[in-house]
């Protein structure tokens, strides 16, 4: 869809499966399997959601997915299908990934930088996009190369050294940034150190990548937050900010894990209205 300047293209990547008391930490089961009903190992319906931005341009990625790299075993664990979503889905748009100018993740767990990289014909690592700046939080980086022992299953290395070793394609952020005009990064912290979320902005109009902040609608309830979140009250806070003025500037929201219509925008009372233009 078009929104100002800004060409939108969204991109469910990933179908896959997460724990539901993962998704929604302390928030009983009575009350969160009503809105996403589990199967009967406790796994709820994800995807991975992301965005192809065109603007004065250039080629923006935001969010990268699960990607190709995942051992079979945890393949399997989390029921996870259609790994080659994101090259699928550019090439449907004619956009080689040389051609893509900048990536950001919101952070660098392994369900948002898996596709960073991928495997060459020899089964080595090799990037993604080759050509691309890469956006990422300083405070992030640095975290997922040493995690506290609850975080460290969430980060694999090979999907973000190699932006760095022998490379030099990350830009290390440090808070807030404009990364090109119109193109704005928010750090929110809460669920990792170092998230971020993106805000595109064409004159009065936006749209915000929110990463996992709000994962899928439930989440649009302030205090509905992940298990794996580091600082919940943190979560809150920024969560309750950015709500605020999605709605009373109209943005466009992009859910990062929500599987049906993760695209919308707010209402009054906190009342979520799909985007059917981008789903
Ligand atoms: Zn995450």
């Amino acid at each position: 869809m078009q929104l100002g300047d800004l060409e939108l293209h969204l991109l469910v990547t990933d179908h896959w499966k997460a724990d539901g008391g993962l998704m929604f930490g302390v928030v009983p089961r009575v009350l969160w399997e009503k809105q996403k009903p589990p199967d009967g190992n406790n796994m709820i319906d994800c995807a991975c959601v992301c965005l192809i931005a065109r603007k004065n341009g250039r080629v923006i990625v935001c969010e990268t997915g699960i990607g190709t790299k995942l051992s079979e075993k945890r393949a399997r664990q989390v029921a996870l299908r259609e790994p080659e979503g994101m090259l699928h889905a550019l090439r449907r748009l004619g956009i080689t990934p040389d051609e893509v100018d900048a990536v950001v993740t919101t952070h660098l767990h392994w369900d948002h930088a898996g596709g960073l990289t991928r495997r060459d014909e020899n089964g080595e690592v090799e990037l993604t996009f080759k050509k691309a700046r890469h956006f990422i939080q300083r405070s992030e980086w640095d975290f997922a190369l040493e995690p506290d022992v609850r975080s460290r299953p969430s980060y694999i290395t090979d999907d973000f050294t190699p932006l760095a070793d022998g490379n030099d394609l990350v830009e290390f952020l440090d808070g807030d940034a404009e990364v090109l005009p119109g193109v704005q990064i928010r750090h929110v912290g809460g669920h990792t150190p170092g998230s971020q979320v993106l805000i595109l902005r064409s004159g009065e109009l936006a749209c915000a990548v929110t990463g996992d902040l709000v994962c899928q609608t439930p989440h649009l309830r302030v205090p509905w937050n992940m298990a794996a979140d580091i600082e919940p009250l943190r979560v809150f806070e920024q969560k309750a900010r950015l709500l605020d003025e999605a709605e009373k500037h109209r943005w466009l929201v992009v859910l990062s894990h929500e599987p049906d219509q993760p695209a919308g925008y707010l209402e009054g009372g906190g009342r979520w209205r799909p985007e059917p233009r981008l789903t």
